[in-house]
């Protein structure tokens, strides 16, 4: 068939076979087919979604768009994690090298900041030298030395989704759920991993706002998985609030060294645990989830973690001693300005807007090619339910290298204000405080549903 008249199969409402797929994508990645009838495609698939068999033989055609790391040689399982994307969400990294140091292997290709969600990579990339753009062969080898590897994205993994994703962007068609699933599941299974965990984003900081258009996303990628023999598990968490106390990429690695070394903010090391016990359930290293926390607590608090992490920095190009002394390693913002928030009781906080100002103060990029200041970002010691006295100390730090006035320093203090909804004292508290260093066990849990 032509193009065209798979475009309007669809449009239709008809299901296209495994061979008209294939061909159409065939023609995404080898740029035979031009934008325009990559995009009617797209928006068509908007409209009628595509059926379980169409979705996994579409998944499957994108993943084989490029290479398919073969791993087969690690005899030890291989588990990645995969977030939808959060504001503060610096879990990859304490996370990785606790589940390496319990004996899963974590080949993870990771992403760059999207919008107002940091990337892993750019935060990685905060440590002076530390290198993402390993080959497939460098990255296998070092998964095989040290059961860890965190890379970007190469031109050689799913080149499809590239393509797809840059047109989706510009023509309103990012939202569909199939496009969403197969977009993931396409990098991932190009990893050579036998399982996976999905930390799936819900609330306001997130891609998907409920928990209904959550689940359906997690049926839809856990679909593709079982179709590709990768089993998949889902846990949707919480992003009304940022993740742990900073929003910045040295400032994460920071807080992340904290976690890697048993400490870090309640929420932070929380969900550490508990995805990183879904990890070591796949991997076959613990019976249940339970089992799987612990072995990762214990991870973290015996400094084994920590030792596989100063594997991967060093093995990578960075400077180890960040792991001993990140303060003297890590680039510092020249200036530190504190902003106070009024009295009342915090009862909402916009964690999208505190992503957007971390962006504005130089934390993220604007445009594809803006140039990250890697200091740059937030410290907040705010959350919801805490009651904020008259005269309190600051509760957010911003942290930058603007120059005093710049028309910047306004805008981010402006989106913070907002962020903070406010009410009188006494309304009763939604949740325990999330990022209190040595708080017990919040009942406000991040954790909102696991899905096996
Ligand atoms: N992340 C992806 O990799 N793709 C999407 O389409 C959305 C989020």
């Amino acid at each position: 068939m032509l193009p065209v008249q798979l475009i309007r199969k669809k449009r239709d409402g008809g299901a296209l076979d495994d061979a008209e797929i294939r061909g159409f994508l065939a023609g995404v990645t080898d740029g035979s087919l031009p934008d325009y009838q990559v995009a009617a495609m797209l928006m068509a698939i908007f409209f009628r979604g595509l059926d379980d068999r169409e979705l996994a033989t579409w998944a499957d055609a994108m993943t084989r768009s490029g290479d398919v790391i073969d791993l087969s040689r690690i005899a030890r399982a291989k588990v990645d994690k995969h977030s939808t994307g959060g504001v503060g969400d610096k879990i990859s990294i304490p996370l990785a090298p606790a589940v390496a140091a319990c004996g899963v292997a974590v080949p993870m290709v990771s992403g760059r900041g999207l919008g107002h969600t940091g990337g892993t990579l750019d935060k990685l990339t905060a440590i002076p030298g530390f290198r993402i753009d390993l080959s497939v062969e460098q990255f296998a080898a070092q998964v095989d030395a040290i059961g860890v590897c965190l890379i970007g994205q190469t031109a050689r993994i799913a080149p499809a989704d590239r393509r797809l994703y840059a047109l989706r962007d510009v023509t309103g068609t990012i939202e569909s759920l199939p496009m969403i699933a197969s977009s993931i599941m396409s990098k991932k299974l190009a990893e050579g991993i036998d399982g996976l965990v999905i930390d799936c984003k819900v609330g306001r900081g997130a891609f998907m706002k409920t928990r209904e258009r959550a689940r359906e996303l997690c049926g839809l990628l856990r679909a593709i998985g079982q179709r590709a023999g990768v089993r998949v598990t889902c846990v949707l968490t919480d992003m009304d609030a940022p993740i742990g106390r900073t929003i910045g990429n040295a400032l994460e690695i920071r807080e992340s060294i904290e976690v890697l070394r048993g400490g870090g903010p309640v929420d932070t090391r929380e969900l550490t645990h508990a995805l990183g016990g879904e990890m070591l359930v796949l991997g076959g290293a613990a019976r249940d989830a339970a089992e799987g926390r612990d072995r990762i607590a214990r991870a973290l608090g015996d400094g084994s973690a920590l030792e596989v992490f100063r594997k991967l920095v060093a093995a990578q190009g960075g400077d180890p001693r960040v792991c001993d002394s990140p303060g003297s390693v890590l680039p510092r913002a020249r200036h530190r300005d504190e902003l106070a928030l009024p009295p009342g009781r915090i009862t909402a906080i916009d964690s999208e807007a505190l992503g957007v100002a971390a962006v504005v103060l130089g934390a993220g990029r604007r445009t594809t090619d803006d140039v990250i200041d890697p200091a740059a970002g937030l410290v907040v010691d705010a959350y919801v339910g805490e009651v904020i006295e008259p005269g309190a100390p600051p509760q957010v730090i911003l942290c930058h290298d603007l120059a005093p006035g710049d028309a910047r320093l306004g805008e981010a203090r402006a989106l913070i204000e907002r962020a903070f909804t406010l009410g009188p004292a006494g309304a009763a508290p939604p949740h325990a405080a999330p990022h209190a260093p040595a708080a017990p066990a919040p009942s406000g849990s991040r954790i909102l549903e696991v899905i096996r």
